[in-house]
């Protein structure tokens, strides 16, 4: 991985690519950023160019062939580590001990520097970011740390104090579609559909290009609000309960790591939430789409392009009057579902009011 191979985030590249070039390269760093904006892959490039022995002085890409840029490809480099924890939601005290502020007093082995990567630093306990801050004040002059955080609110202020804060900002919606289409090959109807929901989040647009997840809950709204002024109510909630379904396979834990019953039910509860959300943004992107078709019956200004057949028959069954009603509608149910209401129950409320306005004759 080179750093011109990363899209987006400039400000971040050129900070640490500056670093290399000047070889005045910090201690430590904080990437801060959403899950999916690239904080691992560039964490990587980055360890990767401190070690690489190929490339020339003042160059700051990684040559990539040389024995050390394979070896931190491959993960296998002995100067580049990253922190494991036994627990899923917890890096412990002794993790840090053993893994970072023990091992930092070992010259090192091969390359002049010593990189430690963190993965979901947030999960440290503020015993553990103690211990660290120990490295941190009075680092070996080899160390550099690298903490990766979905959230830097979850740090220490006296950890804040001693790294270089990287925030990693949304990637435009232009760059990751031309990514999407040139690099993996996609339609530019998925690509499209991908970009306007993924909120310049490169990782997230891969995600929904990739696994049939989205895809299957869309079709599945849109075949609920297809056929929806023939359904009953037990039906409508079936259809409900397989728009909102987590895939089996999406509900194993990630990685290796034990974790206890209440941190499994934490993490299910969490998916279910994310599909939740996801299918509000599905209804909204809809009805977004039903009011532009209407006003304009320009197919190129919609999101949902593949789907003509159902926004121009929806079109034709609500008025204006209805369609303002139902925003407002689901307004009220995007605060309910922040106000942690039953969701399904809302969701079903809603549904219904759908049902009361619509026949599609
Ligand atoms: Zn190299």
């Amino acid at each position: 991985m080179r750093f011109s191979d990363v899209i987006g985030l400039a400000p971040v590249k050129e900070h640490l690519q500056n670093a290399l070039r000047r070889d005045n390269i910090s201690h430590a760093y904080l990437f801060e950023g959403e899950a999916g904006t690239g904080k691992k892959m560039l964490a990587r490039t980055f360890a990767q160019s401190i070690q690489c022995t190929g490339k020339a002085q003042g160059e700051s890409e990684p040559c990539g062939t040389c024995r050390a840029c394979i070896q931190v490809q491959n993960g296998t480099h002995p100067d580049v580590k990253e922190i494991t924890s036994e627990r899923l939601t917890v890096i412990g005290v002794e993790d840090v001990r053993k893994q970072v502020v023990e091992d930092a007093f070992l010259m090192p082995y091969a390359g002049t520097r010593k990189v430690y990567v963190i993965p979901e630093a947030h999960k440290l306990s503020f015993a553990a970011q103690n211990a660290l801050l120990k490295t941190l004040e009075e680092p070996p002059e080899y160390v550099v740390i690298l903490l990766l955080t979905e959230n830097a609110a979850a740090f220490l202020p006296t950890v804040l104090s001693r790294v270089v804060m990287l925030p990693f900002q949304p990637v435009a919606d232009d760059l990751i579609r031309r990514y999407l289409m040139e690099e993996q090959k996609v339609t530019d109807y998925a690509a499209a559909l991908a970009v306007s929901f993924a909120r310049g989040n490169v990782g997230r647009a891969l995600q929904l290009v990739k696994s049939d997840v989205f895809p299957t809950r869309l079709k599945r709204v849109i075949a609920l609000f297809s056929e929806i002024d023939a359904l009953r109510i037990h039906q409508v909630n079936e259809r409900l309960e397989g728009v909102l379904e987590v895939p089996e396979e999406a509900l194993l834990p990630p990685g290796e790591g034990k974790e206890t019953a209440e941190e499994k039910r934490r993490r299910e509860k969490k998916l279910q939430r994310a599909a939740l959300f996801e299918t509000l943004e599905i209804i909204s992107a809809l009805l977004r789409d039903l009011l532009v078709y209407k006003a304009t019956a320009d197919p190129k200004l919609l999101i949902f392009t593949g789907e003509m057949s159902y926004i121009s028959k929806a079109c034709e069954a609500l008025s204006y009057e209805d369609l303002g009603r139902l925003f407002k509608e689901l307004e009220a149910l995007r605060q309910q579902l922040h106000a942690n209401v039953n969701a399904l129950i809302a969701l079903q409320m809603f549904l219904l009011q759908i049902q009361e306005r619509i026949q599609y004759s």
